[in-house]
């Protein structure tokens, strides 16, 4: 179905946080570079448009050389054969000389790139040889690569910047996929909505959304190319409908269902319920100290790094880990190191392209194996804790051995400074640490369980797929006896654990995790005070094993 021009058209997709609203559209594409400067040159044009190729290049070789160093380091030198074939293409002295000559004619630099590349990727495409169509799909990368340095833009979102498009305004933000960086690239003043292409209910475009308290619809295929920027929609995130161009009745029907924004409601702290607060940035705290937060159970501080749009130094990192601590006056912040990879990429750092990113280079196994990383990150780190006392958690840790590699790891990025008390804890996310559960809770001075990915890796189920979303929850009894273990283990090491996935800010689950046992848990700021409300009525129940 397509969204036709000045007809209401319905859409059904995956409510991923709840709410309805009526807005204008504003349309986020990423860099395609499908408005790309096209002029006429000749002349001195002519030697600058080349001149302009030549450096793009140049630096598009430096790049690739920079990638095949790495991959061959990290995964092996079969995988970075890829990046040596397209250094060879653009060495390649008649690919080159066509660019050339497609100046000469008259073009500029862009459009010698697309139209030459274009021409030779489409006739690769349509060979039947598996080896020679990644040649072609080399080509577009290729062109990608160039494009890039010439349009000076990295492989990021770009507003497609219409005419009417609402950045800025009240809005809906309509996009392919809300990934980490995408998403701190967002003004969330004045933003209502989200709808997008992909992304579970667990995904991080889902954990935002209702961490703002607006509403998001995922898994409508293509929407992003049927709805012009401006364009107005009802976005139902209870039930995943999204109308574009509703009518007139439509609009009268729904509109007692819009929500307004509410004014949130403070709850105090409850007996035998702690209720800590996820933050992703430092700003954030503002809100979790005015909802009495009992402290930051998850700090995520890669997304400081989206935030940015680049890694953070030393510094740059002790000055917002400082002033979170600072604000929380004493309560703790559980400051998770750098959890990077598979669902949260970060472009500057050219990690290798994986066919399974979600099990490949990511969270525990990239701090260990890029201490560039984690050794700024931990050097903050202790210099806060000068300070105050600071708690360092770990992601998806596998086991114990794991945990011992990175805290020393981190004591020797350490060694040579004045720190003050720091607490080492770990993720429970994986199920080979939960298997370890009672060794590692001897040894770790406290713990909390992602229940996002736990459920992702517990069930093999994909947090980010929509399609598979129905089966991304936490219904199943030995999902539950999971829980029960790791919190009797807890209890038996007497180490603090608690738990920061959705999970628990999903208030039909609150009674079940007090029986079995846990005491803990971090929710986004907004959800405090409904999550207390129902710890409050939860019935109070002995640390009892489930029969089932
Ligand atoms: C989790 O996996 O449950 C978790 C809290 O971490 P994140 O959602 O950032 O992966
Ligand atoms: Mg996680």
């Amino acid at each position: 179905m397509t969204a036709k021009q000045n007809s209401e058209t319905r859409f059904a997709g995956l409510p991923i946080s709840p709410g309805v609203v009526l807005a204008k559209v504003c349309l986020f594409k990423q860099s395609r570079h499908n408005a790309l400067p096209s002029y006429e040159v000749s002349g001195k044009g002519v030697d600058r448009e080349k001149a302009r190729l030549r450096k793009a290049r140049e630096i598009v070789i430096e790049r690739l050389d920079n990638l095949k160093s790495t991959v061959t380091e990290r995964i092996g030198p079969a995988e970075a054969e890829i990046f040596v074939a397209q250094k060879m293409m653009l060495q390649d002295p008649v690919l080159c000389g066509e660019m050339d000559t497609a100046i000469d004619e008259g073009c500029n630099a862009e459009r010698a790139i697309t139209q030459t590349l274009d021409g030779y990727e489409s006739q690769l495409a349509q060979l039947d040889d598996e080896y020679i169509k990644e040649r072609a799909s080399d080509l577009g990368e290729l062109k990608r690569r160039l494009l890039d340095v010439l349009c000076n833009t990295s492989p990021s979102f770009q507003c497609s910047a219409d005419s009417n498009c609402r950045r800025g305004n009240d809005r809906v933000v309509v996009t392919e996929e809300l990934t980490p960086s995408v998403a701190m690239e967002i003004e969330d003043n004045g933003l209502l909505g989200f709808v997008t292409e992909r992304g579970g209910k667990s995904s991080h475009a889902a954990i935002l959304a209702r961490a703002l308290g607006i509403p998001a619809v995922s898994g409508i295929a293509d929407i992003h190319n049927q709805i012009p920027c401006g364009t107005q929609v009802l976005l139902n995130g209870n039930t995943g409908e999204l109308v574009v161009r509703p009518s007139a009745e439509t609009k009268s029907a729904a509109a007692e269902y819009i929500s307004t924004p509410k004014a949130l409601e403070v709850v105090e702290p409850v007996e035998q319920y702690t209720v800590m607060a996820n933050i992703s940035i430092a700003a954030e705290v503002k809100l979790a100290i005015e909802m009495r937060a009992e402290g930051i159970g998850l700090y995520r501080t890669e997304f400081e790094f989206f935030a940015a749009g680049s890694a953070l130094d030393e510094d740059q990192q002790y000055e917002l880990y400082l002033s979170a601590a600072r604000a929380m006056e004493g309560r703790p912040v559980y400051f998770r190191m750098l959890d990077i990879g598979a669902d949260k990429p970060l472009g500057e750092l050219n990690l290798p392209k994986e066919d399974n990113p979600a099990l490949g280079y990511r969270g525990a196994r990239l701090l260990l194996g890029r201490p560039d990383l984690m050794r700024p990150q931990a050097r903050a780190l202790a210099r806060v804790s000068r300070e105050l006392p600071v708690h360092v958690m770990y992601p998806m840790i596998t086991g114990l051995r794991q945990f011992r590699m990175l805290k020393g790891a981190f004591e020797e990025m350490t060694a040579d400074m004045d720190s003050g008390r720091i607490y080492h804890g770990v993720m429970f996310e994986v199920p080979s640490a939960c298997m370890e559960a009672q060794g590692l809770l001897e040894e770790v001075d406290f713990a909390s369980i992602g229940s996002n990915d736990l459920i992702q890796y517990f069930f093999a189920v994909d947090r980010n797929n929509s399609i598979v979303s129905d089966d991304h929850h936490p219904d199943y009894e030995v999902f539950w006896r999971l829980l029960e273990n790791l919190s009797l283990a807890a209890n038996l090491a007497g180490t603090p654990l608690s738990l920061c996935g959705e999970l628990a800010a999903d208030v039909q689950y609150t009674d079940r995790l007090t029986a079995c046992g846990i005491r803990a848990v971090s929710v986004s700021a907004r959800r405090i005070s409904d999550v207390r409300r129902a710890a409050a009525q939860a019935k109070p129940r002995r640390h009892v094993r489930s029969t089932n």
